[in-house]
């Protein structure tokens, strides 16, 4: 693999130097290196920071590219989940073209790592998991992609989907999902039981949509503590949303995160303006591993959400009431190092010997970036360039 030389950056904001990439790693990070005869990119001046890392988003969801989509359906979970199915077949949706859109929307703008759930359900089947399956394959080397097969239109109401999620995983998603098992499937030990047996029968982890609310999210969280501790499944499970844990009940919420890191279940956020959603800071002094993503983006749930996790970083930092720089950044860190070691990255620093995997910001400081926003300046995935002022080298569908 050819070397580069990155000139003039900032790593993490501080003093400038240069990064020399070596066999898609950090070789070296110095100020004024002398590389002859290797290319050179100008960094400019911006911050480097470790790749952006989206840990939880939809990419068979969003309708990037198929016009504006003019949501009639309000509010209601239920009637949500049962709108996004008709439209999709009405649309004639294409769930590998479009993820393939979204995946390269986020690997253009600094993202080197996702996490996607990926609908299973009776009416589609599998289509949804071999289209961003597809796309997986297309974006090797410029964004690796995890799959979490996702029951999104219920599991024990819906019979026959839990044969479905089984061949998923035999098809290769990397993880089994769950949906708010008392909300929706009104069976929290039927659906729990279901997807603790996959992912014990496939040797992979879980993470679950649990978007349920105070005490009764509280008593869905100790029955997938209960299933983690009893099939050791410890650093195997992670609990997306987790609204519950930002209940106002402190002393019990306290518990909770004690219990979630006693078993290593890691914790993903949005950041959600909507609803009450898990402290940032809360959760990693609870020292849990701590992600963030963006959700679906431009889909026929809502028409918020952008595929940026810089801007993801700012909505997380205003969410929590951050004010200071070391604050802001924090929210940074989470978009990034943060979701990296909730998908098993370890490695996922700005250091000698790491994987090339960077994020050229603009700004002064971290946190500046984070208040300004993007696009990002330059995106390198294994020391490869996979984006430049926030769009994709590589062209979408
Ligand atoms: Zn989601």
């Amino acid at each position: 693999m050819t070397a580069l030389l990155i000139r003039d950056i900032r790593p993490m904001g501080g003093a400038p130097a240069d990064i020399l990439i070596e066999g898609g790693r950090i070789a070296r990070i110095a100020p004024a290196i002398n590389a002859p005869g290797v290319a050179v990119e100008d960094g400019g001046g911006a911050i480097a920071v470790p790749g952006l890392v989206e840990a939880h988003t939809h990419l068979d969801k969003t309708l990037m590219g198929m016009g504006w989509y003019a949501n009639a359906v309000g509010a209601d979970l239920g009637a949500m989940i049962d709108n996004e199915r008709a439209e999709r077949r009405r649309l004639n949706h294409d769930p590998h073209r479009q993820s393939m859109r979204h995946a390269l929307a986020l690997a253009g703008n600094g993202t080197t790592h996702i996490r996607s759930h990926v609908d299973v359900d009776t009416e589609a089947g599998l289509a949804a998991i071999e289209g961003v399956l597809q796309t997986r394959e297309a974006l090797r080397g410029i964004v690796e992609i995890e799959i979490v097969a996702f029951p999104q239109s219920g599991l024990m109401i819906r019979p026959g989907t839990a044969d479905l999620l089984d061949r998923a995983m035999s098809l290769g998603a990397d993880l089994v999902g769950g949906l708010d098992p008392c909300g929706i499937d009104r069976d929290p030990k039927g659906h729990l039981d279901t997807i603790f047996d996959i992912a014990e029968r496939h040797g992979r982890g879980i993470d679950i949509h649990l978007h349920e609310a105070g005490e009764l999210g509280a008593f869905s969280m100790e029955l997938i503590l209960d299933r983690t501790r009893a099939l050791g499944m410890k650093g195997q499970v992670a609990i997306s949303h987790a609204f519950c844990l930002g209940m106002p009940d402190w002393p019990r919420t306290e518990a909770l995160l004690a219990a979630l890191a006693e078993q290593d279940v890691a914790v993903l956020t949005t950041g959600a303006p909507s609803r009450e959603v898990p402290s940032v800071r809360r959760v990693l002094d609870a020292g849990l591993r701590m992600g963030a993503g963006c959700d679906g983006v431009l889909d026929t749930w809502n028409p918020w959400n952008r595929p940026d996790m810089l801007d993801r970083a700012r909505i997380l930092a205003q969410k929590n009431n951050f004010r200071s720089d070391a604050d802001v950044a924090l929210a940074l860190h989470v978009c990034s190092t943060g979701g990296a070691e909730v998908m098993g990255v370890a490695d996922h620093r700005l250091e000698e010997g790491r994987p090339a995997d960077l994020a050229l910001l603009p700004g002064t400081t971290l946190a500046e970036a984070v208040a300004t926003g993007g696009p990002v300046f330059l995106t390198l995935k294994g020391g490869q360039v996979t984006g430049r002022n926030g769009h994709p080298v590589m062209e979408a569908p």
